[in-house]
């Protein structure tokens, strides 16, 4: 099997310019994307950006109209998704509503005739999901969260090249997904299972993945690790889509050596960007680094607004601070813990760290 023999630095899965429409209407086209054996990578991305598509791409459920699909070495283009040795699970967990447990975990294992010590492959790929006790249970009379461990016992006792999981916790309520996410992640790290992992869910993306391949109607817009994605966004989409952050129009009126200034609607912002003057330009920082109340006048290094405050809401953990902004601007500051003395109407001081600002050209 590939999955046994493939070093693990070496790019394990390829997709080489894959392109796909749908009665005329491209949705991808140059889609390349790869990675390495043993990685959990995300996809993720608004709906209808194409995450299913390039996983339905990659299982051969969907034949693309040109590009090629690698896997350990071997072209699988053209080979039928049940010959490919990769496991999807679905959102809905597709289980068998007339099989139990155990057998419907079994089922893949039958198909192929592969029933060598099929007691021994079931129990063992329950335990991993903590469901051997419900073996011989109904699977329709399991809850959100057992029935979606059942469905990944189903997918991985096949012991798959390539484990594929499409939304899976959708279903889930919050606090459920979040167990499940550290379950998933620990059960895949332990066995060093290569899987793709498809969310529209930023939270849950930076939480799990290895890697997160941010996409955007069609395209992969930044393929990086989640600190990378967080601190260093390559785009105003990546900026937006992972985590929030202040964000602020305006145009650059003066550059000089790698810095520019940007004037918008709450005042001058300095940021290191090589941003040509005339250009417009979007600006941001991730809330938990603009610190609120200060006195005095900004430092050099650092950028300093005083809008006016709209609400101040304490959510115990964190106390985010909403000012005023014009359309298209978002002034928004979380402090750690409980912060009092903040009243709506009030100006605020809103200082943060020219090396933390973050700056693109957009169009005008
Ligand atoms: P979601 O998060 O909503 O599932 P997605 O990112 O997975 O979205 P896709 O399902 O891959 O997006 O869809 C990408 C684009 O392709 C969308 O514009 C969608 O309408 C279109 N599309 C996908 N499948 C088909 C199909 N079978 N027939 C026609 N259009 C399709």
């Amino acid at each position: 099997k590939a999955g046994e023999t493939w070093p693990a630095d070496a790019r394990y899965l390829e997709v080489s310019m894959v392109r796909k429409s749908f009665h005329g209407v491209t949705v991808m086209e140059g889609m390349n994307f790869r990675m390495a054996r043993g990685e959990l990578v995300s996809l993720l991305g608004p709906s209808g950006c194409g995450k299913t598509t390039l996983l339905r791409v990659i299982a051969g459920l969907m034949s693309p109209d040109s590009g090629d699909v690698v896997l350990g070495g071997r072209n699988i283009t053209q080979i039928p998704a049940h010959r490919r040795n990769i496991s999807v699970v679905f959102q809905n967990y597709a289980l068998f509503p007339h099989l139990n447990v155990a057998e419907n975990v079994a089922f893949g294992l039958k198909a192929r005739g592969d029933t060598a010590d099929l007691q021994g492959r079931v129990a063992e790929a329950l335990d991993l999901v903590r469901m051997q006790a419900f073996a011989d249970k109904s699977v329709t009379g399991l809850s959100g969260g057992q029935q979606q461990r059942v469905a990944v016992a189903r997918a991985l006792v096949v012991r798959p090249d390539l484990l594929l999981l499409d939304e899976p916790f959708s279903a889930l309520d919050r606090k459920l997904r979040e167990t499940m996410q550290v379950e998933l992640k620990s059960l895949l790290r332990d066995r060093g299972i290569t899987a793709i992992f498809v969310t529209h869910d930023q939270e849950e993306a930076l939480g799990v993945s290895d890697r997160i391949a941010v996409m955007n109607a069609g395209r992969i817009e930044q393929f990086a690790d989640p600190s990378t994605l967080y601190a260093r966004p390559e785009t105003p989409f990546v900026m937006d889509f992972v985590g929030l952050s202040l964000r602020l129009r305006g145009r650059v009126v003066d550059q000089r050596g790698g810095t520019c200034v940007i004037d918008t609607a709450e005042g001058r912002i300095t940021a290191r960007a090589d941003l040509g003057v005339g250009a417009m330009a979007v600006v941001g920082v991730r809330p938990e680094l603009v610190r609120a109340g200060a006195v005095g006048d900004a430092a050099p290094d650092r950028n300093l607004i005083t809008p006016v405050l709209e609400d101040a809401m304490v959510l115990g953990s964190k106390t985010i601070l909403h000012a005023r902004a014009t359309e298209g601007d978002r002034v928004i500051c979380e402090l750690s813990g409980i912060r009092q003395g903040f009243s709506r109407g009030d100006r605020v001081t809103l200082d943060w760290a020219v090396a933390d600002t973050l700056a693109y050209e957009v169009a005008p």
